[in-house]
């Protein structure tokens, strides 16, 4: 039988959404990369503009960097990064992207409108790009900064569309990937508006007052400070204490080298050190920062970064459960104290 060859290399439009089926899986997953991305820049404040809970609009305005006009239409090119350039760069990352991938998935599934400029150049560049195809590129007057907007998403995806839940629930894990973002950089103002309402107006501070300004004013008096250094991580923060845990999870967060992260082994160690102290059921708020070599960890393994590897988790383990026990002892203390004076 005569062979013949069938293999043909994707076009970019394609190979973007199938990629972006893995970046995004909702408007959440938008909001997530463009806040990462304006924190990358160094922004010192970030807008959040929403509509229909990210459905129709998702726009982020930021006071970071900009880009240049070449680098601008790269940016949407696949695997473009600034972040790392070589194999040895993925064991130092302190950025939060790195795969080069957000921006061409997004612009593959929505119709994205990018304006951006860097502060010594008097024009910025305006690109309007949709399914994958630059659609406009020019020079205009805008901000310093870079001003992205998401519209339609999964105009061309009715699957995804359609697989969309109720605005409400696409509005929590909008507001989820938020507060996450917020409480890693409280020395960053954020705000959020949805359908023309003001949800949120984050002014920058201390850790404490963007917890307070987060969860609200009844928490200052339910936070107690956590800290413990060695060699190999240092651990910071605030818990809750105990008496102040709630029926429902979901105020719990380990961040590492300021990025998100999930991790029920850790979790387990948190909750382990309150063991005795809050009653069966109930869950402790924490808010606990390590930071590591990031030659210790490995952030590569999910696409959204939220899972990482340490190369010594035990250790982890036992370092994040001597600060938290340490915290609640030193609540205990502080309590019998306040009674004497
Ligand atoms: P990654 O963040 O992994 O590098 P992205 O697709 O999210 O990939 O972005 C591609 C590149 O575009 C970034 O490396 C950065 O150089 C540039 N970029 C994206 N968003 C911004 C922004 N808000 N301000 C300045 N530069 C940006
Ligand atoms: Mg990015």
């Amino acid at each position: 039988m005569a062979s013949s060859d069938i293999i043909q290399l994707l076009p970019d439009s394609i190979a973007n959404q199938i990629a972006a089926g893995e970046v995004v899986q909702r408007p959440a997953s938008v909001v997530k990369e463009l806040l990462e991305n304006a924190i990358d820049a160094k922004a010192g404040n970030i807008q959040v503009i929403l509509r229909e809970a990210g459905r129709t609009l998702i726009q982020i305005i930021d006071d970071g960097s900009g880009m240049s006009e070449t680098d601008a239409r790269m940016s949407f090119e696949r695997h473009a990064t600034s972040k790392i350039r070589q194999s040895e760069d993925l064991f130092r990352i302190r950025t939060m992207g790195f795969r080069g991938e957000a921006l061409a998935s997004i612009a593959a599934i929505a119709q994205v409108e990018m304006r951006t400029r860097q502060a010594d150049n008097e024009l910025g560049t305006l690109i309007k790009i949709e399914g994958s195809e630059i659609k406009t590129q020019e020079s205009v007057a805008c901000l310093p900064g870079t001003n992205l907007c998401v519209k339609n998403l999964f105009y061309n995806v009715p699957a995804r569309r359609n697989f969309l839940k109720s605005n409400s629930v696409e509005m929590r894990h909008i507001l989820d990937e938020f507060q996450r973002i917020a409480l890693a950089h409280p020395e960053v103002g954020f705000s959020l508006h949805h359908n023309d309402t003001e949800v949120f107006n984050l002014i920058p501070g201390k850790l404490v007052r963007r917890i307070i300004d987060i969860y609200g004013r009844n928490y200052r008096e339910q936070l107690a400070f956590c800290q413990e250094d060695t060699s190999y991580i240092s651990v910071r923060g605030y818990i809750g204490k105990p008496e102040f845990a709630k029926k429902t999870r979901g105020e719990q967060f380990f961040f590492v080298n300021d990025r998100y992260i999930k991790h029920n082994y850790l979790h387990h160690a948190v909750t382990s050190a309150f063991d005795g102290t809050v009653p069966e059921g109930s869950h402790p708020f924490y808010v606990l920062f390590i930071e590591i070599d990031p030659a210790h960890i490995d952030i590569n393994i999910h696409p959204t970064k939220t899972e990482i590897k340490f190369d010594d988790e035990r250790s982890v383990y036992a370092i994040i459960m001597a600060a938290v026990k340490k915290a609640v002892g030193v609540y205990n203390l502080s309590q019998s104290i306040d009674f004497e004076d």
